[in-house]
Formats: structure tokens, sequence, C-alpha cells
């Protein structure tokens, strides 16, 4: 099968080659020989997608005229579904089902999206390779020895395959743009705030954001609209206007005028072969008319001791609700309440989820809580500093979204290792700008991204470069070996 974007879906629906509810079945049919070969959902929705379906395609028949309409796409395990097992994969959460959707979902139901199916991760987001999920690892479609990346693996693989043209993840440190990059598509995540969290089954709360995975810039846009916007069930969430970033893709005209800065630490680190493909990529831009301006931004070396000092103090303090009360899993035979806390805890949660509750809890005792919690909000400010500095100069960001392509999934891995593999995701997280993956070429056959970051609010830079480069090139379209 070809991989149509959201235009091509929505013509056929309107000229009436198929219908959304054959849409939805067929891609259902494709998703279970899928999962046989990627592991890349925790569980279908068959009926509720169908039902979805049909109320697309009456709307559609009476005119509706949003481009998502009858349109099928999946979504990460982390948001809340109506009636449909939200499970974060975890066995804590195995038979949670969320009496209302999350606001992300709830806005794609409203232009008339169809939901497929509720995509595998790493338990509770955390994670670099969607191998830490009670459901088992995604394999990667380029190889499927290799890992998807992580946390949002599945619905990665689900746009790498075609098998939808958009889906939904969440970035914490990195979880939408190092999937995107290991799997050969477009990742981004915008501006903290600008998609309401309600829903979302919190990690870290400082940094968590949905984001959006598709092959095309111009198909971000799109959802990006439908999904953006103030929420009165998020305090956090973002109280500013939702650009049409669709119609400001911009022309002919390139990137005139665009000045683009290369975070030369991150240049001078990486491997000569991921260096190569990423200078071609530059070379695209700056043939586009980006000009190019060298920056430096020395506190990013602390950036993965700050990021995994908050995101863990954070995690350790969300995760304290699953205690076996109210919702969650809970052991049978308690002898008493500490018994019951104690076990349904220690049963229900995965090793890494375990390590990062200790060491979160650990980093917020009374005794430590200046030395390493206070402190690394301090770095943190002092990198957004940083960042702020270099938006004063350019308008975008250009360089790696990882040190190497996607790695072999391994049966114990060594945990610090991929820590450090974060470097080039998380500082966007920390200081809470926008940022993005673009597919950019292969090295040892795996796909590689670049990363582009804008200031705060400014995705519409962040789009109109990576829509200047899918013009010249055709790595999006790049389809992996094996397909169902
Ligand atoms: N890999 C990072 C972590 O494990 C980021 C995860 C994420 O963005 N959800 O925390």
């Amino acid at each position: 099968m070809s991989d149509p974007g959201l235009d091509a879906y929505a013509a056929q629906l309107r000229n009436g080659e198929i219908s959304a509810v054959q849409l939805a079945q067929d891609s259902l049919t494709r998703a279970r020989q899928q999962q046989d070969a990627y592991n890349l959902f925790v569980n279908l929705a068959d009926e509720q997608a169908v039902q979805q379906a049909q109320v697309a395609d009456a709307a559609i028949q009476q005119g509706d005229t949003s481009i998502l309409a009858g349109i099928p796409y999946v979504a990460k395990d982390i948001f809340c579904s109506k009636d449909l097992a939200t499970t974060c994969a975890s066995k804590m959460l195995a038979n949670f089902v969320a009496p209302y959707d999350a606001t992300a979902l709830a806005r794609i139901k409203e232009k008339g999206g169809v939901l497929i199916g509720k995509t595998n991760m790493d338990e509770f987001a955390m994670g670099s390779s969607s191998e830490q999920s009670h459901y088992g690892a995604v394999a990667n479609p380029w190889q499927l020895d290799h890992v998807a990346g992580g946390s949002s693996g599945g619905s990665a693989v689900a746009v790498a395959t075609g098998l939808v043209p958009y889906a939904l993840g969440t970035d914490t440190g990195g979880s939408v743009r190092q999937p995107a990059a290991f799997c050969g598509v477009c990742g981004l995540k915008p501006t903290y705030g600008r998609i309401s969290r309600y829903g979302m089954v919190a990690y870290a709360s400082s940094l968590d954001q949905a984001g959006v995975f598709a092959r095309r810039a111009t198909d971000l846009a799109v959802v990006l609209e439908a999904l953006c916007g103030i929420d009165a069930r998020d305090s956090t969430s973002a109280d500013r206007p939702v650009p049409n970033w669709s119609a400001q893709l911009g022309g002919d005209d390139g990137l005139k005028a665009m000045a683009l800065g290369l975070v030369v630490e991150f240049m001078e680190q990486l491997d000569d072969d991921m260096r190569a493909v990423l200078q071609q990529a530059i070379d695209v831009l700056v043939q586009r008319g980006a000009r190019i301006v060298e920056v430096q931004l020395p506190q990013l070396r602390h950036a993965i001791a700050c990021y995994y000092t908050l995101a863990l103090a954070e995690a350790s303090s969300n995760l304290a609700r699953y205690d076996g009360v109210c919702y969650g899993y809970r052991v049978e035979d308690a002898t008493d309440l500490q018994d019951m806390y104690v076990r349904s805890r220690s049963e229900g949660f995965g090793d890494e989820v375990k390590r990062r509750i200790l060491l979160g809890t650990y980093v917020l005792t009374a005794g430590y809580y200046d030395a390493y919690y206070r402190r690394a909000q301090q770095v943190r400010r002092l990198i957004r500093d940083d960042f702020m500095r270099a938006f004063s100069q350019v308008d975008l960001l250009v360089g790696p979204v990882t040190p190497r392509p996607a790695f072999v999934k391994q049966e114990k891995p060594d945990v610090i290792e991929m820590y450090k593999q974060d470097i080039y995701t998380v500082p966007a997280n920390l200081a809470g700008l926008p940022a993005m993956s673009v597919p950019i070429g292969f090295v040892d056959d795996l796909p590689v991204g670049m990363q582009l970051l804008a200031n705060h609010f400014d995705e519409a830079h962040l789009l109109r470069a990576a829509h200047a480069y899918q013009q010249m090139t055709d790595w999006h379209t790049k389809m992996p070996p094996t397909q169902h």
C-alpha cells in the first residue's frame, strides 16, 4: 500500500472511493497483522472505531469539512479513553478503564477522527526504547531486532508502516522525537502547555507534553491545529491563540531571512557518519535560504543530570497515587493495610518504574532536597537562559535527535547508558520549548533524524523549515521493507 497523507485520505472519503467504516475495518485488519510482527499495540478499539467511523460517514455526507473526519489514527496508551482500557503499559493499570476521554482524544473525536487502538510504550512513559513494557518490547520495522525507540514506540511504528497517517504520543524528555527519529517519521512536541494534559497519565508534570507523529509537516500542522488551545481542565494549558499553521507553511520563498543556530557542542560530539547525514540536511536548509549562525549552549552539558533529578522527583510524587485503594492493581490476600500498599506497589510496578520512584524519593528527602532537587531547579533555569540568549539571535536551532540510530534490543539494558543518550532531547523539555524530529537519511540502514528547536509558541518556524526541507527531499516517503 502506498502511503497517502491526510489530503489523500480526505479526498477518497469525499469522492466515495471508500467509506470511513471500510477504512476503519481495513485498518483494524492490518493492525492485527502488524501486531504479530511489531507488538505495537496494547489494545485495539474494534467496536469504538466502527462506531466513530459511522458517525464520521454521516457527517461527511452532510458536508463536514474537517479534514480529519473519518481518518484513522492511533494514540499512545497513556491517553485516557472512555470505555477502552488505558494501561500505560503497566500491570498496575492493566484493568483500568477511564470514565472519560483525555482532552487530546476528545478534540480529535470532535473533528471526526477515528481511534483504531492504543499503542505500546515504556511503562508509565519511563524509557527510551519501548522495551520496558508489561506487554513486551516493540520492534523497529526497519530491523526487527532493533528497538523502535521510546517511550512512544508503538505510535511511531504505526506511522512508519503507513498503518495510519498520524499518531499521538507524549514527550517528557524526547519520547516523541526519539522514536520518530528511530522509525523514520516526523515527530513534533509543541511548547509546554499548548496541548492540554487533562487525561494524560502523569509522569513528570512540569515536563510532560503531548505530541504528534506524521510523515509530512503539512499533516502535523493540521493535527496540531485540532489539538492545541486552552483547556479549563488543565491549569497549565496555555491561553494563546492557535495559529492557522497550515496556511503559514510558506511558499516558494523558502527559508529566506531565517537564521538557523547550529549548536557547536552538539556537532562536535557526533560520530562522523551521523554528522555527515546531518550536515547534508543542513545544506538543504541553506540552499533554501537559511543563514547559519554558530551558537553555544554551555549549560546543556548538565541537562541529563538535571532532567533525571527533576523528572524522577516528580514521578515519585505522581506515582504515589497508585496505592491499590481507589483503582489500579491490588493484591488479593493482604494481611493489613500496610501489607496491601507495599505488595500492591511491589507487584504492580516494573523494575524501571520502581528504580525511578526510589531515586525520585531520595532526591526529595529532607536531607538531600537542597543538594539535589533545589540545585537541579536552579540548573533548569540556567539551561532556559542559555536558550533564551540563543533565540535572541536566531529563529531556530538545529542539531541531532540522538547520538546513534536505533540500537539492538537488550535482555538487560544498561540504564545509565540509556539515560545518557537522551542528551539532545531533554533540554527542550527542561526549557518548555517546541521541538521536532525530521527524517533525513540513513546510517547502518536505519533512519536518522534532524532536530529543530524553536522559541516558546513558535511552532510556525519548525513547521516551515520542515516543510521547506521536505519539498526538496523524499526521506519522509521511505517505507520500511517488511510491510503488512
Ligand atoms: N527517555 C526519557 C525518560 O526515560 C524520556 C521519556 C519520555 O519522554 N516520556 O525519562
